[in-house]
């Protein structure tokens, strides 16, 4: 971690020290803890396991990037930082609260409140308008007044750019606009912490770096965020770096060219 970036503004620690009290931490906690997490998925034919013993540390407040090759477990290590999955051994602490020690209703609703989501194919609910798909979180989570729902989804439509299109349906916006909503979706409940697994994946050139910008800006008001992506360029905007090989946390903090994915495997 680039510590030095934390010491550049006052209102950047401000932010932070305000996402880490609102979570009860003090700042010198990390938002994110992982010791010796291992994942071993049952397959019928033969188990496989995806992680491998990660350990992982991440401050209130810091930009993370997670690369490697198709299959090094970069999914696996998301859908257990969001309590989708649950690791076969090892301690998970997210947002100060142990993750194995809630119940899978417990698990959810910390998630609606902790944790915002942002996937490669966007995955808005197509017979929604722009607008209804970001109160979705909302009114399942009920922190958000049901009254203030709309105008918040608004506000926030604003914030990533497209205030223009929430009457519309998702199908007819562009793939960069389907993403800023989906982001906007994720920052609902205003979750302290944001998950992004390829987001970048299925756009194009201009509208990836749009994209990343969008997430560094996001970060700047104290949100952590961690974004899986083979943008070669992402330690522009990043704090850390983590590098998986085969569902080991890679030694070094620059990735070897080979272990970025290139642009033209880009499914
Ligand atoms: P990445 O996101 O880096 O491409 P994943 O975390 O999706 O990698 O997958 C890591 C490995 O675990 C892959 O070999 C994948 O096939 C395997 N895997 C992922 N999910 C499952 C599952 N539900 N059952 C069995 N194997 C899985
Ligand atoms: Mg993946």
């Amino acid at each position: 971690m680039n510590n030095n970036r934390f010491h550049e503004s006052n209102t950047r620690r401000q932010a932070r020290a305000g996402r880490a009290a609102d979570q009860g931490l003090p700042l010198s906690e990390p938002m994110i803890e992982l010791h010796q997490v291992v994942k071993t998925y049952e397959a019928p034919s033969q188990p496989f396991t995806a992680l491998r013993g990660v350990s992982l540390r991440v401050q209130v407040g810091e930009f993370v990037a997670v690369v490697g090759k198709s299959g090094s477990g970069k999914t696996t290590l998301l859908n257990i930082l969001a309590g989708i999955d649950r690791p076969t051994s090892g301690a998970v602490s997210v947002a100060g609260t142990q993750l194995h020690a809630l119940s899978e209703s417990q698990l959810a609703e910390w998630r609606g409140r902790t944790i915002g989501l942002v996937f490669q194919f966007f995955q808005l609910l197509p017979t929604l308008t722009v607008a209804e798909n970001v109160m979705l979180p909302m009114e399942f989570a009920k922190i958000v007044p049901a009254a203030e729902r709309h105008p918040k989804a608004l506000a926030l439509l604003d914030r990533v750019g497209i205030r223009d299109q929430a009457d519309k349906l998702p199908v007819t916006l562009s793939g960069g606009q389907q993403q800023r909503a989906a982001i906007a979706r994720a920052l609902a409940n205003d979750p302290p912490i944001l998950l992004a697994d390829e987001p970048t994946g299925n756009l194009d050139e201009a509208t990836r770096t749009s994209v990343l910008e969008l997430f560094a800006k996001l970060n700047a008001d104290g949100r952590t965020i961690i974004v899986v992506t083979h943008e070669r360029d992402i330690s522009r905007y990043t704090d850390q770096q983590v590098t998986l090989v085969d569902g080991r946390v890679a030694d070094g903090a620059q990735p070897e060219a080979d272990q970025l994915e290139s642009a033209e495997v880009r499914p």
